[in-house]
């Protein structure tokens, strides 16, 4: 069976339309649908993407029986237009373009007026009795295909056409007269006989041929591969090839030429969009030689074409059910579509037609949400570097490097290399950016007052990382080409420095770190965003809190739409300047009852944290996890520090040294931490507990209402959790006598350990929830140290070991199949198990719909991501229902 390999569409009726998008490429298939729809589309034939496959397959050559397919094509097409290919009075010219089933704007190669030799300008001229446009035609098709088909250096024929004006004394190429241009045809023509020891095909058809085929050659060019590398588009889709009856927008005043959007791709707004020419072709308006007039002059110069054109948006927009952009050619007085496909927007603008074209009942609810994606949720709620200024600086050389987006948005500020010296500066009314190899619980003060967060070492869930999303600060980690240098108070890539105090930029929500100021724009809080996200909470089906150490957190997240707080960690608390010396104290004590004697001092402290935070929660639920980290991150580090601590324990300096020493471990992560903590040291946890639920009944006397959970850390034996339970149970007990009053509260688990998973029926006989802290339970999983991981993610990436990193994007087979297994577990003790994901996956789009999938109760992300979270859930919700998923 001979297969079809060229389409028509012309005169109104086209054998393609917009559903054979694969076959006929994205703008092969919307000049087919424009041309069904009535639309004024110049005729012409699309070669599939399945002859460029059959191109490949068969060595480069084309398919039997191609050419004769394109003759016919030829054939009709004159019949359409009324004009005659290789004609010398009344020449058919055409555009022959590319066009992939998905977008690749400017990857591949595209030819005008091809057609055009030595005879058939003069019948160009004489049926335009326009010489001058004639021979500028010819000129740019000589140039166009020199370079796409032939393969000779763009900038060469430039070279010429500059010497020319230089000659002349000419500032612009429209100067050139058509004697001017006729000698440049000349040198251009000798141009490619020197390049290539070849003349310029001279004869139309072989023109043809060889512009099919340059095109089917550019899907495997350079930058196309690169493009689709990127954006992850299959190497085998292959390209069409679109091959057009040419229509000028450059005959004179009543022509011209432009783009337009249905609706601004800004704002959003409902309002017609556009730019134009008047007198020239599309090439002229990329060239940037003269700038075009905004589409309302249109009304003015061609009111009956400016009419026409918004009887067009309507009927696309209709049609399509989306924001369309189009490129339009107007020849003498005539209007031509010569493309047509959804439209690029800001984020702001995409939710804004995504919620208007809802409300006008274009589409559905369902539908706008799935048009949104995180990464635009994202934009919203983030300041971001200008792209603009962003292109600019590169070409400048200023980007200095990339390290992993961990926490998205635009900083810009005067580097420095510590805490102090970041509240020193931001003290002084300066902006700053606290670059580290790592941070740790120390660098806390100084992350809060920078405007970003870099690092040169750790991946996603780095310390940095969790920390600065925690904050809603933009951080970029994991940059290994920077070498960081302390003492000097400097770093630098390559020969590129940078010293304290220089400014730098950067973008968290790709890794670009600049050098220098970059512009930013502001985020925004439309009232179209808040209306979608209502829609998401209509169709979500998983709950949405939020991780929170702080009130201001708890209330960003409150604000976001958390429905409570997944994860409040309490170590952040103790790193307070006032805190710090009696926590050091606890630490230090060498008995029980010393230990007892500082928490004492911690208690009211620990209590007010937590009165802040539910009375911000007041209504919903605050899950408050117990100390987690290894002790001795909280001990003095710089001799100052331990002078300060020996002075305030009236300890000689050596004893405090000692003491400290006497608590390092060779492998903290998996020592004296978490829940081992409160087997080892009972009062610390004891004095948590009380400070909750005193705090608790405290402010429930002031009229809040609190559902306190207390949630123990790293468990990995039922005993332990036991253990844990009885203690906090004995606590509750004298605090609801002491006070009088009772609270209701729940205790539960982080379920972090594999082995917590594995035994999670016993678990369950102690623990009302699971909250699985998928960041340990991945580094313990797998055995990769989160810290450490960014060094080596990305060549398992390369290597396809990695699809993606698992500490971004939750890994199904092994830590979901964990994650699964426990909640099924523990269903068997408890069927209504609350579960929840408090780890970094808790917001990370794809790994939600894992979690809907599976069925957990609710995920909890940093609060800038509850509303990605909301998405997300709402997204599988619906992608479930419509088996998608
Ligand atoms: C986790 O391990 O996933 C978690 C939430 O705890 P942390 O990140 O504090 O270790
Ligand atoms: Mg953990």
């Amino acid at each position: 069976m001979s297969i079809k390999m060229v389409y028509f569409f012309g005169n109104g009726r086209a054998e393609g339309n917009a559903s054979m998008r694969n076959l006929l490429g994205g703008k092969g298939a919307n000049l087919a649908e424009m041309t069904n729809l009535g639309l004024p589309v110049p005729p012409g034939f699309t070669i599939t993407t399945q002859v460029c496959k059959m191109y490949y397959e068969n060595n480069k050559k084309f398919p039997q029986g191609l050419w004769e397919e394109v003759l016919k094509n030829l054939k009709k097409l004159e019949e359409a237009t009324g004009k005659k290919f290789a004609d010398r009075k009344n020449p058919l010219l055409v555009s022959v373009r590319s066009g992939a089933p998905v977008s690749m704007p400017g990857m591949m190669d595209t030819i005008l007026n091809l057609g055009l030799n030595d005879e058939t300008v003069k019948g160009l001229a004489e049926a335009t009795n326009n010489e001058r446009f004639a021979y500028d035609a010819y000129r740019r098709f000589i140039q166009m295909f020199g370079n796409v088909v032939m393969g000779i250096d763009h900038g060469k024929f430039e070279e010429i056409l500059e010497a020319k004006k230089k000659e002349k004394g000419y500032k612009y190429d429209t100067d050139l007269t058509a004697e001017d241009l006729k000698d440049l045809i000349c040198k251009y023509k000798d141009l490619i006989k020197k390049e290539t020891g070849r003349e310029f095909p001279q004869d139309p058809y072989k023109q043809l041929e060889m512009a099919i085929k340059a095109v089917f050659d550019s899907w495997n060019n350079e930058r196309a591969i690169k493009y689709r590398e990127i954006h992850g588009i299959p190497d085998d889709m292959g390209t069409a090839v679109n091959v057009v009856a040419m229509v000028f927008g450059n005959m004179g005043d009543d022509s011209g030429t432009g783009v337009a959007f249905t609706r601004d791709p800004n704002t959003g707004e409902n309002v017609f969009y556009g730019e134009y020419l008047k007198n020239a072709q599309g090439e002229d308006v990329v060239a940037g030689i003269r700038t075009p007039e905004p589409i309302s002059k249109l009304k003015e110069e061609m009111p009956q074409v400016y009419d026409e054109l918004l009887k067009v948006r309507d009927i696309l927009e209709k049609h399509y059910k989306d924001m369309q952009d189009i490129e339009f050619t107007i020849e003498k007085g005539k209007l031509y579509l010569l493309q047509t496909r959804s439209g690029k927007r800001t984020a702001k603008a995409a939710v804004k037609i995504a919620v208007d074209m809802a409300k006008e009942g274009l589409i559905n609810k369902k539908e706008a949400i799935k048009r949104i994606s995180p990464k635009e949720i994202d934009q919203l709620l983030h300041p971001q570097l200008s792209p603009i200024a962003k292109k600019k600086a590169k070409n400048e050389g200023r980007l200095f490097a990339k390290g992993l987006p961990a926490s998205p948005g635009a900083a810009v500020g005067k580097v420095v290399f510590s805490a102090d010296e970041a509240v020193k500066l931001a003290e002084q009314g300066e902006k700053v950016i606290l670059v580290r190899h790592e941070t740790s619980p120390e660098d806390i003060h100084g992350m809060h007052v920078a405007q970003g967060i870099l690092t040169s070492r750790g991946g996603m869930t780095s310390h940095a990382a969790v920390v600065a999303r925690g904050m809603g600060k933009v951080c970029i980690v994991g940059a290994e080409d920077i070498e960081i240098d302390y003492k000097n108070k400097c770093m630098k890539v390559g020969d590129k420095i940078v010293k304290e105090g220089d400014v730098i930029s950067l973008d968290g929500s790709t890794g670009e770190i600049f050098v220098g100021e970059i512009e930013c724009i502001d985020a925004e809080f439309t009232p179209e965003f808040k209306e979608l996200m209502t829609w998401c909470d209509e169709f979500r089906k998983l709950q949405v809190r939020v991780n929170a150490d702080t009130p201001e957190d708890a209330q960003k997240g409150r604000e976001f739409g958390a429905e409570g707080i997944g994860l409040c960690r309490t170590e952040h608390m103790f790193f307070d300047e006032e805190r710090i010396p009696v926590v050091r104290e606890m630490i230090l004590a060498q008995t029980s009852e010393e230990r007892r004697k500082a928490l004492e001092k911690l208690l009211p402290f620990q209590k007010e944290d937590f009165k802040a935070i539910f009375r911000v929660m007041d209504g919903l639920p605050v899950n408050i996890r117990l100390l987690d980290p290894p002790l001795h991150e909280f001990l003095p580090k710089t001799e100052k520090e331990f002078e300060d601590t020996a002075k305030y324990l009236g300890l000689p300096i050596e004893e405090v040294k000692r003491r400290a020493e006497s608590l390092q471990e060779a492998n903290p992560m998996l020592g004296l931490r978490g829940c081992r903590l409160g087997i080892v040291y009972p009062e610390i946890y004891e004095m948590q507990a009380r400070a909750i639920l005193e705090a608790a009944v405290e402010v429930t006397k002031e009229g809040v209402q609190v559902f306190p959970e207390i949630m123990l850390p790293l468990i990995a034996n039922d005993k332990e959790l036991k253990i844990l339970r009885d203690l906090i149970e004995k606590v509750a007990q004298e605090v609801f006598e002491k006070y009088g009053h009772k609270v209701n509260f729940q205790i539960g688990t982080m379920v972090e350990v594999p082995r917590a998973a594995v035994t999670a029926d016993k678990i369950a006989k102690y623990a009302e929830y699971f909250s699985f802290g998928t960041n340990d339970l991945t580094q313990m999983t797998y055995g990769i140290s989160r810290d450490d991981a960014g060094k080596f993610v990305n060549v398992y990436k390369e290597k396809g070991i990695f699809e993606e990193d698992p500490f971004v994007t939750i890994d199904v087979d092994g830590v979901g199949k964990l994650i699964e297994m426990a909640k099924t577990l523990g269903e068997k003790v408890r069927p209504n198990i609350k579960t929840g994901i408090c780890g970094e996956h808790g917001g990370d789009p794809k790994s939600i719909f894992f979690f809907h999938k599976i069925k957990i109760t609710y995920v909890s992300p940093s609060p800038y991501r509850v509303p990605i979270a909301r998405l997300a859930a709402a997204k599988a919700a619906i992608l479930e229902e419509e088996g998608l998923l």
